[in-house]
């Protein structure tokens, strides 16, 4: 009864939303909303409660093809449009001003500027799409909407702030100018863990550089990502500046990496498949950035504060159900410590909330799928095998679903798989260690590179273990340390380039050198 009860809030909340126009379910192409074009469609599930949200159109090779066309088409007008235009067609993106008459003094009118928020007043709405088609609690959702819309705010002022430059000569009879042009058509793929956040963190960019962009969303999840294009519409994005297809990905994927008219392909997902992008892009030479798995360490040492460690930790671990990319993958621990932290620890992941994320208190969602349980199960059960020991969860919720316990397992060495993969479910392992040198030593111990997190309450030891650390970004005794400002990548097999700051903004530029000789003929 239960189930039904959460099944009926979600099901009211997408009869809302469908009828506020925001429940979109075909693809956008040159600014038209299209349907498949043999009409086939892809079943968009609600993880929490196995229903169906939306049937959405199921697109190919020719849509996405149609798609990069009317994208190249708009590229020739977008590219060549002034950044301060650009920078506000993006603001309205968040927000539009709207001019209404007010009462200013005894019946007195007067004109007024109010701002009508696109991205940030539909925040709500928004959230709702993706806990209904992510699962995460709701609270959750509506943070990833404004760190989501935090890029396309960023994006709006760094397209203003573009310079190029004028190098000293090598003759005087020459000038030397460094010129940043967009790179063109832009092929974004994207992942189901931050349905809105991953897509504006690289349309965001890709617009304020003069780029122009086809989005494909994944077909898990591409209901947020169809509902921020008709924002986007509304803010005046211009037709095939920005379009989204969804449904066959390889099928997409290929047109998207065949075409020499794509000149970029940036892609969040995993490492597998970044791979195989990064093979496809060689034949027409596009440029690539990868944001990939991780294997992040979160590294307890015995001179760390034990609350913000713990808090730090609970944060990093099991946000999102420890659907993460950035997901503190392995929890090393001192020696001294290690009993203090494990028993504080998972008292405090005790206390999470289970359950359906439009419950009130829900504090962890579902998995997203069954394979994403099965996954856990079985890093569960081979840690197990070999001699960890299970402090708390360690199996599937009894509300059934995808919904896993939260679970705390101590005694994790690195033989066992959960200490080589991503988890990517609430799961944390602790792993005991001796010396720094030996924690510097297993956290690097992996192929990834994403992020790592230190706890200690020593300057020197924070500053030193970071540099020896082989990883795109380090939190020191902060757990969640992503935002728009600041440069977010991995090395290693975690990615190449970066997104955010004005780091993110290069990846969407070709360097133009252009040399002006014979200065001084007469
Ligand atoms: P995934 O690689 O399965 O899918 C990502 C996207 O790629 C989806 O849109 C999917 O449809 C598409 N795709 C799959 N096969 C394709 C193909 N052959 N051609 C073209 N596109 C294809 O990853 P996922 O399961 O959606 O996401 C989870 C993974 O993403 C995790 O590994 C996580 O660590 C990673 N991730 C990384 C970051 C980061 O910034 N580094 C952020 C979020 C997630």
């Amino acid at each position: 009864s239960q189930c039904r009860q959460m099944s009926m809030d979600a099901q009211s909340v997408s009869e809302k939303l469908r009828s506020s126009g925001l429940l979109r379910t075909q693809g956008l192409i040159g600014g038209k909303w299209i349907d498949s074009y043999d009409k086939t469609t892809i079943k968009v599930n609600n993880p929490a409660t196995g229903e169906i949200v939306a049937d959405v159109a199921c697109m190919g090779v020719k849509e996405t093809n149609d798609a990069i066309a009317s994208s190249y088409e708009a590229f020739q007008s977008w590219s060549t449009r002034t950044a301060g235009e650009r920078s506000r067609v993006l603001r309205r993106w968040i927000t539009r001003p709207v001019w209404r008459w007010r009462n200013v003094f005894h019946g007195c009118q007067m004109r007024m500027k109010l701002k009508f928020d696109l991205l940030v007043a539909h925040k709500e709405e928004l959230g709702q799409l993706i806990t209904l088609e992510q699962g995460k609690p709701l609270k959750e959702a509506i943070g990833e909407v404004a760190y989501g819309a935090s890029f396309i705010e960023y994006y709006a002022e760094e397209a203003k702030r573009v310079y190029g430059d004028i190098i000293p000569p090598n003759a005087s009879d020459r000038r030397l100018l460094v010129l940043k042009q967009p790179v063109g058509v832009v092929g974004a793929i994207t992942p189901w863990n931050f349905p809105l956040a991953m897509i504006t963190r690289k349309v965001g960019p890709a617009l304020a550089s003069g780029c122009t962009v086809v989005v494909k969303p994944s077909e898990l999840t591409p209901l947020t990502a169809l509902a921020a294009a008709e924002l986007a519409l509304q803010a005046g994005v211009p037709p095939g500046a920005l379009n989204v297809v969804m449904g066959n990905a390889p099928e997409i994927g290929d047109a998207l990496l065949a075409s020499p008219q794509v000149r970029k392909i940036t892609f969040t997902g995993s490492t597998a498949v970044g791979k195989k992008l990064m093979a496809a892009a060689a034949p027409t030479v596009k440029k690539v950035s990868l944001e990939l798995g991780g294997n992040a360490p979160s590294i307890i040492f015995d001179d760390a504060d034990l609350d913000v460690a713990v808090k730090g930790t609970l944060a990093a671990k099991f946000r999102n159900s420890g659907q993460t990319c950035v997901c503190a993958n392995r929890v090393l621990v001192q020696d001294g410590i290690y009993d203090k932290f494990a028993e504080a620890f998972s008292e405090a992941v005790q206390k999470l909330e289970v359950g359906d994320g439009f419950k009130e208190g829900t504090t962890q969602g579902p998995l997203i799928n069954d394979a994403a349980i099965q996954k856990v199960e079985s890093f569960v059960q081979d840690a197990v095998s070999k001699g960890a020991k299970i402090l708390l969860g360690g199996k599937k919720h009894s509300l059934g679903m995808t919904f896993y316990e939260p679970t705390v397992i101590r005694d994790v060495t690195s033989n066992m798989i959960m200490s080589k993969e991503e988890i990517f479910g609430p799961v944390a392992p602790l792993i005991r260690f001796k010396t720094e040198e030996d924690a510097i030593r297993i956290a690097n111990d992996t192929i990834a590179g994403l992020a790592a997190y230190i706890f200690t309450n020593s300057v020197q030891r924070s500053w030193r273990v970071s540099e020896a650390l082989e990883y795109g970004l380090v939190g020191v005794n902060e757990g969640i340390i992503s935002t728009e400002v600041a440069p977010f990548g991995g090395v290693k097999q975690s990615g190449l380039g970066r997104e955010g700051s004005k780091y993110g903004m290069d990846e969407y530029h070709e360097i133009k050198y252009i040399c002006m000789g014979d200065m001084n003929r007469q």
